[in-house]
């Protein structure tokens, strides 16, 4: 441990490299801690269709949660708070999970799947030996939640449904944790908790009743901090069971007047039968649904829908007019679809038949409700990817061969507005489009040293602002470095003397103890040594040159 007195000499050493950014960093936490009632967001570039408008910089000016004006921006980078300066980059609405799994997420280090046979049924298998755990550590769910919810908003997203298990297994656990960190980070993002079946509602092959698992999530309903209801019916063990499912998970949200929520159609096997003409005549059955623009309708989520990518064109439309008014939204999850599916097929030349909704096409082509979400971080059944809603477009350009503006748009609208409406958040808390217009909330992401919709879908910076509710609540910022030039060795046996004669100067430190807060020019003439000092520290070592990326 060092000592104290030298931290502090380090802390005051470092304070001229990081004032460039320290206003916005200011600003930053003040405004996560005490929200200001006007944020005025200058310089920065909309998705307008137009492209002129495209081009030209903007100011936003938010008043409480909502944006009061939209004006071309004057030129002026003069930002004292609350207002701040976006340099020219792009602004959008504030990005959504419309689909994320709080409590199974950053496990794959004690799921020991990657040396095993690999299928469905051995994720399941791995995971539910991994949740054998998570009722006895709370702290260690906390710990994950939140390292997902904190990621999440840094990337820019706002709002989030967070899928938490509800069995025999975890018991209520799960739920506990969300609930905590759906307090803990409402400033930033409104956690929406969905309590979910992964495991069959019935215990045995001939049962008629549901059993254990089906009277653990009937308890977790009691908690008024549940917002929506959802179970995966392709895990029960016949397909009458599987029926019944939906069944019981559509009475119980209009029972309690909560969303439902299915992971549903998983899989791309013509033989069986599609489910969502279940889920459709059910829910018209049950009744009590409200179109999807209505200020307080309750929606109906189908997750995962691979099968759906069989249908014809004439299924297709025989789907969308069953629909109808409906509250139905599709919500596709490539990073799980494309790592899970036909595994036993592996072997084949061209590799397994592979499916995921194609969102640009079906948007398109049938006007349904289409939202892309993450699903999985790190687990048994998606190990890779990151949180990022943005990085979905990215794959989603390749996958579904989407480049045209129109794709471009339809790809962000399915990790923004769709999503938030896959929520069910009321119409007059959602944007009107992917540019701010007067009365939208004012729930912002800005991505930095990006220009446009074309490239925040094909190759989104990483530094982006959040904003939540006229209030910056997260930045992330790049950490970048190189290696210097070999040229800088030739003057190292001068700077060894001069470093060495700097640091050992006692009047010096001296002065900057008597003066502190002092004389600009001695402040500029350190910051000079300090990187010059770095720089040739960094070829001689050799160490790369650090610096802060705005
Ligand atoms: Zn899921």
């Amino acid at each position: 441990m060092e000592p104290f007195g030298l931290q502090w000499i380090q802390k005051w050493w470092r304070e001229p490299l990081e004032s460039a950014d320290s206003s916005l960093a200011e600003a930053t936490v003040d405004r996560a801690d005490v929200p200001q009632s006007t944020l005025i967001i200058k310089n920065v570039r909309l998705a307008h269709t137009d492209n002129a408008m495209a081009e030209q910089l903007w100011t936003v000016e938010c008043r409480g949660k909502k944006v009061k004006q939209v004006s071309l921006s004057d030129g002026s980078n003069d930002v004292p708070l609350p207002e701040f300066d976006a340099k020219g980059s792009l602004l959008l609405p504030s990005l959504c999970h419309s689909h994320i799994h709080l409590d199974k997420c950053f496990i794959l280090d004690r799921c020991k799947f990657l040396s095993l046979p690999r299928d469905f049924t051995e994720a399941m298998k791995v995971t539910a030996r991994a949740k054998q755990d998570f009722r006895y550590d709370p702290d260690d769910l906390l710990r994950r939640g939140r390292r997902l919810v904190r990621e999440s908003i840094e990337c820019g997203v706002t709002s989030m449904r967070a899928h938490v298990e509800v069995d025999s297994i975890v018991g209520l656990s799960s739920l506990a944790a969300a609930v905590r960190l759906r307090n803990e980070f409402k400033t930033a993002c409104n956690v929406q908790i969905a309590v979910f079946a992964q495991e069959p509602l019935f215990d045995f092959v001939a049962d008629t009743t549901p059993g254990s698992n089906y009277r653990f999530l009937k308890q977790a309903l009691e908690d008024p901090e549940v917002e929506a209801i959802g179970s995966a019916p392709y895990v029960e063990a016949n397909i009458d069971q599987a029926k019944k499912n939906i069944t019981l998970i559509l009475e119980l949200a209009a029972q309690m007047g909560l969303h439902a929520d299915f992971h549903l159609d998983y899989n791309v096997d013509p033989n069986t039968e599609p489910l969502i003409w279940e889920v459709i005549r059910e829910a018209k059955r049950i009744g009590g649904w409200l179109p999807i623009d209505n200020e307080s309708y309750r929606g109906i989520t189908i997750g995962h829908a691979t099968r759906l990518q069989l249908f014809t064109p004439d299924q297709w439309q025989e789907l969308q007019q069953a629909i109808g008014k409906l509250p139905i939204t599709l919500v596709g999850l490539p990073n799980s679809d494309l790592y899970m599916q036909g595994r036993r097929d592996m072997d084949k030349p061209l590799g397994p038949p592979r499916s995921t909704l194609r969102v640009p096409y079906i948007a398109r082509k049938y006007d349904l409700q289409i939202a892309m979400s993450v699903n999985n971080i790190e687990n048994a059944f998606t190990p890779q990817g990151s949180v990022d809603p943005l990085a979905l477009c990215t794959l989603g350009v390749a996958l579904f061969q989407s480049a045209t503006p129109g794709d471009i748009r339809t790809l962000i609208r399915s990790v923004t507005l769709t999503s938030k409406r896959a929520l069910g958040i009321a119409p007059s808390d959602l944007p009107q489009g992917l540019f701010p217009q007067k009365g939208d909330p004012a729930d912002f992401v800005i991505i930095h040293e990006t220009q446009t919709l074309y490239q925040a879908v094909l190759n989104p910076s990483h530094d982006r602002t959040t904003i939540r509710g006229g209030a910056v609540v997260a930045r992330r910022l790049t950490k970048r470095w190189i290696t210097c030039s070999q040229s800088l060795v030739a003057v190292l046996p001068w700077y060894r003397r001069v470093k060495l004669s700097y640091m050992l100067f006692p009047p010096l430190f001296l002065y900057k103890f008597l003066i502190s807060g002092g004389v600009p020019v001695f402040m500029h003439f350190e910051t000079s040594l300090e990187i010059v000092f770095k720089a040739i520290d960094s070829t001689a070592l050799p160490q790369p040159y650090e610096s802060d990326a705005s």
